[in-house]
């Protein structure tokens, strides 16, 4: 019997190396999206293609509406995605609280099928302007999850499993490629048009860029036009 994990699952490179690295581990693969009012659904076309190339038990979109209160780049129009290259400091992009309501739904979900474990792709190297991807954070997500359950008060632990955070974009991708990961059926970018070509201006389209070019294998991302 396989054990059954709970994966966020955005459609972008590194959530899909994550669960590829989760079914390489054994588990059974229960993914999570969410359609949170981000400026672009291509990437929720993106998370459905990869969870048809790698397989998975379950794939579930959710739906919570953070454009309502907006305050990043990400959900709100007002605000434009910065491509002028990645500055010191928390960028524009950071989504408030996006990743502690994504993996609070993700306990809920565990719980209800008796899973222990949930994996996110979170990193902290390429990216360490997000409060909400740093192995602290995550530590204390699992204590939180642990303390708030059922599951956790009987004895069950909870284990949040971030296999991305210490890696840096080449290496993830170079883990994804030994996984059979296809990287062109992922779209990171910021500002995808609905096909899911990317700007190839953005800081998560210069960071998976980079990643390639270190990594050493070409890259395969659909680029809009110029
Ligand atoms: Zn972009």
């Amino acid at each position: 019997m396989m054990k059954p994990a709970v994966v966020l699952l955005s459609g972008g490179l590194d959530s899909a190396t994550c669960l590829a690295l989760a079914r390489s581990q054994g588990f059974d693969c229960y993914c999570l999206s969410f359609d949170y009012g981000q400026r672009h659904n291509a990437e929720l076309a993106a998370a459905d293609r990869v969870v048809k190339a790698l397989g998975a038990a379950e794939h579930r979109v959710i739906n919570f509406g953070l454009a309502q209160f907006g305050g990043s780049a990400l959900t709100d129009t007002n605000i434009a995605v910065p491509t002028g290259g990645v500055m010191p400091g928390i960028p524009v992009t950071y989504v408030p609280a996006r990743n502690t309501i994504m993996l609070s739904l993700a306990l809920a979900w565990a719980e209800v099928l008796g899973s222990r474990d949930i994996f996110v792709g979170v990193n902290a190297v390429d990216y360490s302007g997000y409060p909400d991807c740093r192995p602290e954070y995550i530590a204390a997500f699992e204590t939180m999850a642990n303390l708030a359950t059922r599951a956790g008060v009987e004895g069950a632990k909870l284990s949040i499993h971030a296999p991305l955070i210490a890696l840096s974009k080449a290496e993830i991708i170079r883990t994804g490629m030994q996984l059979g990961v296809d990287y062109s059926l992922t779209v990171s970018c910021y500002q995808a048009d609905t096909q899911g070509h990317a700007c190839g201006q953005c800081d998560s389209c210069r960071l998976r860029a980079e990643g390639f070019a270190a990594a050493g294998v070409p890259d395969p991302t659909p680029y809009a036009a110029a």
